[in-house]
């Protein structure tokens, strides 16, 4: 059955130059002749893909906009369909009022997602291109963006596919092992075989080893930055933020919106959660003994533990230490500038960085620290890192087959048995590029895009 023609803005609602309504489906250009006129009269349903004509939105008489309507046709377009874009001036009103009178002359509404999961069932991209997507929309930051731009040049998909036809090979030992049975496998290719299976190993391991330092340049990191009042913690938030000042998100999801300010430590976005605490300081005052710093302290994925370097540390600055220990830390001795009255002998064994947070000196070596512990460090944003949990469970999966199908060789089980450890491997690559997936999974991953994507 032909799918039905959608259609959706795809651009944001705001005031802008120009918005973008893309229509999909077999009967794009049809729908469109309905709302959109050439001034050379010629009508969208009979051009040829890649061209571009000027014209007016009308709705009967009345004229809505002028426009430019740009036709594709399959399955040379993004979804692979026929596709019309028409262009017309961004205002949210406007957009809206030509997006109804598109659906009124009979196309559907595009669900969430649907133009690029089309794409993707259309055979125009894999889902790990189809996924980054995504990020190239909303990337908030320039490893982000890299990350996202290489997965959807293919870095993933080829190096998958590089994986595949490792395991692929070592299945078709296995066949001919199996058509063969009285050969003698050493002699056929045990070597090659058990090589072919290491290699698959070595590349998802070297895949899933960078997964959560992509997460950090993905996602930014959870930090928590704590200390007695006045040791210099909103100062160091402005030396960290520079500039840039902080942004302040809506994290949705929460019982109550939690108000999140954001600075960077060079590619790493510090995502500083309840920062009133820092400014307020009377709350620092017990900070160590509030409930609210103490939450803050266990969130956290990065701590930033600051001391003041001009008096001896007292008790609370010891108890701060203690709670810390054995956490992603790193120790701020701040306010180098001035003479240092403290023992340091105390913070050994933690990450320890000096600072003079109000000359912004120490901040080179501080995100240099901070990349250290993320593992961002010796990260290529530009290779193939894994973008989401889905992409990373599949390839753990993956893992674990080649991982049984070498044990199983090792503990001379059946070639059978290895056979089957290597097709469920081989499955769990299928369903991370999407070659085999099932209805459900494609659902739940377009489901997260939103409309006009
Ligand atoms: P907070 O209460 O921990 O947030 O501390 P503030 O950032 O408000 O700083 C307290 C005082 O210490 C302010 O007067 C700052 O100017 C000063 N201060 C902060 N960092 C430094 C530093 O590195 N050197 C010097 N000399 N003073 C600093």
């Amino acid at each position: 059955m032909a799918e039905r023609t959608i259609a959706a803005i795809a651009t944001p609602l705001g005031e802008s130059s120009i918005g973008v309504i893309r229509i999909s489906g077999e009967r794009a250009a049809e729908t469109a002749d309905k709302v959109f006129f050439a001034f050379s009269g010629k009508k969208l349903s009979e051009l040829c893909g890649y061209r571009a004509v000027y014209g007016k939105i009308k709705d009967g008489d009345r004229v809505l906009d002028d426009a430019v309507a740009l036709v594709f046709r399959a399955p040379k377009s993004y979804t692979g369909e026929d596709v019309v874009e028409i262009s017309l001036h961004g205002g949210r009103i406007l957009l809206r009022e030509v997006l109804r009178l598109i659906l009124k002359n009979g196309a559907f509404p595009a669900e969430p997602g649907e133009f690029t999961k089309r794409a993707f069932l259309n055979g125009k991209t894999d889902l790990t291109r189809a996924e980054s997507v995504m990020g190239l929309i909303s990337a908030k930051s320039e490893s982000e963006l890299r990350i996202s731009r290489a997965a959807h040049t293919g870095k993933i998909s080829r190096k998958i596919e590089q994986i595949e036809s490792d395991l692929t090979a070592a299945d078709a030992s296995i066949a001919a092992f199996s058509d063969y049975p009285d050969e003698d496998i050493e002699g056929l290719d045990r070597d090659n075989f058990i090589k072919m299976l290491e290699n698959a190993r070595k590349e998802l391991e070297e895949m899933l080893s960078t997964y959560d330092a992509g997460r950090v340049l993905r996602e930014g990191i959870e930090t928590a930055i704590v200390g007695k009042p006045n040791v210099g913690k909103s100062t160091l938030m402005n030396m960290l933020s520079g500039s840039e000042r902080s942004i302040v998100t809506d994290i949705a999801g929460t019982t109550r919106d939690v108000i999140e300010e954001t600075v960077t430590a060079g590619d790493i976005v510090l995502r500083l959660a309840d920062t009133a605490g820092i400014r307020n300081t009377d709350d620092a005052v017990e900070s160590i003994g509030v409930d609210r710093a103490k939450a803050r302290i266990d969130s956290a994925g990065l701590i930033l533990a600051v001391f003041d370097c001009t008096s001896p540390l007292d008790g609370d600055d010891l108890s701060l230490l203690e709670s810390v220990r054995g956490r992603n830390v790193i120790i701020i001795i701040n306010k180098t500038d001035m003479e240092s009255k403290i023992d340091k002998s105390v913070f050994e064994g933690f990450r320890t960085v000096e600072t003079s947070a109000k000359s912004c000196d120490g901040y080179e070596r501080l995100c240099a620290e901070i990349a250290d512990i993320a593992g961002t460090a010796n990260l290529d944003p530009d290779s193939a890192v894994l973008l989401n949990e889905r992409q990373r469970a599949c390839a753990e999966r993956a893992l674990d087959g080649v991982n049984e199908a070498l044990s199983a060789l090792l503990e001379g089980n059946t070639m059978d048995a290895v056979g089957v450890c290597v097709d469920d491997s081989l499955a769990a690559l299928f369903e991370l590029t999407g070659r085999r997936v099932t209805n459900e999974v494609t659902d739940e991953i377009f489901r997260r895009f939103c409309v006009g994507k």
